[in-house]
């Protein structure tokens, strides 16, 4: 019997563009390599498949190499009116059978996804008919009876049920708050108004979350109409935002804005109504299409990297049922579900916006929507307000511990703001628990925290210090100095550990009796309780960007770099930006580091060098190892590379730990702030208040003990006992180098 020749794998991006589809494909790609089965790219969407020939290219390692930092697909992505009818789709085939191709990875929007899911319901016709009059051999057609079908969401609104997040989505959060961060500058000066119009048809994720993360004032999406004379709703709350002492005014808008009525809601009206109620200068920016360009973020580099990996497990496990599927992440893991429910679900949502059953909308959108809006509306009605009537004033403070962490101030001012709208003093500590040892506390006012939405840093100052002996003492004289009810540490580990030792003496120190929070705020992502940390994302962000520019220096020359990145002993920030940046190698002191290790990669460099190649990255965690440390590890490879290739080291430093959030630092810090200053103010009616760390875990936000710290921690490294990421390990060992892989197998 002859044996039978493998099917293969086509990959294709069709509909809009979006940042991360080149990260997509290139795990794709490799991944389907190092699983030893060919893969076609399929140039310009369904028009390539449609057409044949040259469109559709089998694809080698090199062929995806230096893409990830590019923004839009370098396979091209098309609209295709002829595969909308079966003529089209039937050439289709043949074309897919001309290269033994009946597994497609298809990464586009609804549209597309659904194009493929009608072709693979069809296939067993087409192949019929083109065996019928004669374009494909029988032969052919019995090798491939049935046509498998995985679709990645390559879509900047994230408007698709089934995955939290598509991809472009994140990157073109990027852009937006860039946009509206610049203009809200240029509104302050002036004390102007601005409408900003965003993308989004039916889908107001875009339009939702820049608005969290810039801190503007009013926000218009088609999923939550406002209700009827919304006009005198906002222009009251800019009007009495102005009499607090603010000096922009920014709404947002999503692009596809409807009233209750389904009458649409243009920037211009906005623009109208501010001017002549609020007699306000008012400009409109519609953003267009910056939003879906620039270089991709490290979320989108490293969530798309991950799907398409898992869409090529997916689309050669031999037990797989004939349906198609959709990869997706869900709380931060992946998720595979029948496409056509997710495509199903997704239209449902445009289908009730249209007949106006609004709560159904939001419910489609999932719970964090739901939650992102209740934060929204908070955040909108958030004014200075003096305590109710027979309320208990409480007075609460805030500091930041431990390194600084880009979103620091995002979260104070949102916890600042909550505290002040709901009629409680808020204060602020400066220097983390040095501030309260020496008594450097002062009270925050409405507009003292204005305009740190966006900017990195700690305004309050932030210190490591972890108090110890004679210093709980001064900490329980300024207590109670200060008539502090209620503490918010927002910070890393030794925030952390700061507050534990509060807790654990209150015994002794009735001052230290009172709720105590903490909020995971460090770069080096080390916290227990919480799958990320505020500041991590920006960090990652950081790197790659400085990594992509390292790379390109290099074009001329056949260099290796070695970049060490900060983490301490979690490897949490070297593995991810090893991930987006197409590190060949990742050293983590999680994994450890051998003499042999060091020889293996170096041989593997040599050999890489010898073969043509121009650049070598290597990314290592700071606290990998203490002897073969960075300088070892460059003057080890520097000798043995000889005249083959040099190497250079750079060690990121503190540009890690600066810049601007990103938005997604900023929203999950603006979520988390919010739910902590609840927490204070519930816990101070408890007897026993109380002391407790906040989390992001499996996508809810949850409360631990601070009790429960030393357990969940790894006393010696200081990161938790557990950490999800560890996992992606695998994924990055493939995509790094064609196999048989250095970077060693457990
Ligand atoms: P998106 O994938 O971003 O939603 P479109 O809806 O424009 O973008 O779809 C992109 C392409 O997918 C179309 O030009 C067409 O080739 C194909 N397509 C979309 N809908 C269908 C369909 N119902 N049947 C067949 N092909 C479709």
């Amino acid at each position: 019997m002859a044996t039978q020749r493998p099917s293969c794998i086509g990959v294709l991006t069709s509909g809009g563009d979006a940042q991360g589809m080149n990260a997509a494909l290139r795990s794709v790609v490799r991944t389907a390599l190092d699983r030893d089965v060919e893969v076609y790219a399929i140039y310009e969407g369904y028009q390539g498949m449609v057409d044949g020939g040259d469109r559709i290219r089998k694809m080698t390692w090199d062929s995806v190499g230096g893409i990830l930092y590019q923004g839009g697909t370098i396979i091209g992505t098309a609209r295709c009116p002829a595969f909308q009818a079966r003529e089209g789709r039937l050439q289709a085939a043949g074309n897919l059978l001309h290269h033994g191709i009946d597994r497609l990875i298809v990464i586009g929007g609804d549209g597309s996804l659904t194009g493929a899911n009608i072709f693979r319901e069809e296939w067993v016709g087409l192949v019929a008919e083109l065996v019928e009059t004669r374009r494909v051999e029988a032969e052919v057609a019995q090798r491939h009876p049935q046509l498998r079908i995985v679709g990645l969401v390559g879509s900047i609104d994230n408007d698709m049920y089934g995955t939290d997040m598509t991809i472009g989505t994140d990157s073109a959060l990027h852009r937006i708050t860039e946009a509206i961060d610049a203009i809200n500058s240029t509104a302050a000066s002036h004390q102007r108004s601005f409408v900003v119009e965003v993308m989004g048809r039916n889908c107001g994720y875009l339009a939702l979350m820049s608005a969290i993360a810039t801190g503007a004032d009013w926000v218009l999406i088609p999923e939550n109409p406002p209700e009827d004379h919304w006009e005198e709703k906002m222009c009251q709350l800019l009007q009495a935002g102005r009499e607090a002492g603010r000096r922009d005014s920014i709404v947002v808008v999503a692009e596809g804005m409807r009233d209750r009525r389904g009458n649409p809601i243009k920037s211009e009206y906005i623009k109208n109504v501010l001017e002549e109620r609020l007699g306000e200068e008012t400009r409109v920016t519609v953003l267009g299409h910056v939003q879906r360009g620039g270089a991709p973020s490290a979320f989108d580099r490293n969530m798309s990297t991950i799907l398409g990996y898992e869409a090529v497990q997916t689309i050669l496990s031999e037990n797989a049922d004939n349906d198609s599927y959709l990869m997706g992440m869900r709380n931060n893991r992946i998720t595979r579900l029948p496409l056509m429910h997710c495509v199903e679900q997704t239209r449902a949502v445009a289908e009730a916006i249209a007949r106006q059953d609004y709560e159904r909308a939001v419910k489609l959108r999932g719970t964090s929507f739901r939650e992102a809006i209740q934060t929204m509306e908070r955040l909108e009605q958030a004014l200075p307000r003096p305590p109710q009537p027979g309320q208990k004033q409480l007075r609460l403070a805030v500091m930041n511990a431990g390194g600084p962490a880009p979103g620091m101030n995002t979260a104070t001012r949102a916890a600042v703001r909550q505290g002040i709208d709901q009629g409680h003093v808020m204060l602020g500590i400066h220097d983390g628990f040095l501030g309260l040892i020496n008594d450097s506390i002062m009270e925050l006012g409405w507009m003292s925290v204005a305009g740190w939405a966006s900017m990195g840093g700690s305004e309050l100052g932030t210190n490591r210090k972890v108090p110890e002996g004679r210093d709980l003492y001064a900490i329980a004289r300024t207590l109670e100095k200060h008539g502090i009810q209620g503490l918010l540490v927002i910070g890393g580990l030794a925030g952390y550990q700061a507050s534990h030792r509060l807790s654990m003496e209150r015994d002794n120190f009735p001052a230290f009796n009172i709720p105590i929070i903490c909020m995971p705020a460090t770069i080096n992502n080390n916290l227990p309780g919480s799958e990320l940390s505020i500041g991590a994302d920006t960090a990652l962000n950081n790197i790659v960007q400085a990594v992509d520019k390292i790379k390109q220096s290099a074009v001329a020359s056949r260099r290796c770099f070695v970049v060490e990145v900060m983490g301490r002993h979690c490897g949490y920030l070297a593995l991810m930006s090893g991930l987006a940046t197409g590190a060949e190698r990742v050293y983590i002191h999680e994994e450890g580091m051998k003499l042999a290790d060091l020889q293996l990669d170096l041989n593997h460099l040599v050999r890489g060098f010898k073969g043509g190649k121009r650049l070598g990255l290597m990314i290592r965690s700071e606290g990998v190892h203490d002897v073969y440390n960075t300088s070892f590890m460059c003057a080890l490879f520097e000798e043995e590379g000889g005249d083959l290739f040099d190497v250079r080291q750079a060690i990121l430093g503190h540009l890690q730990q600066g810049g601007d959030p990103s938005p997604f630092d900023r929203s999950l810090a603006t979520r988390l702030a919010l739910k902590c200053v609840n927490f204070l103010i519930e816990e101070s009616d408890n007897e026993v208040p109380r002391g407790a760390f906040i989390g992001l875990t499996g996508g809810k936000v949850q409360f631990f003990d601070l009790y429960d710290l030393p357990r969940m921690m790894d006393p010696r490294y200081g990161r938790p006992r557990e950490q999800w990421w560890m996992e992606l390990r695998n994924i990055a060992r493939v995509l790094a180098q064609p196999g048989p892989h250095a970077w060693l197998e457990e």
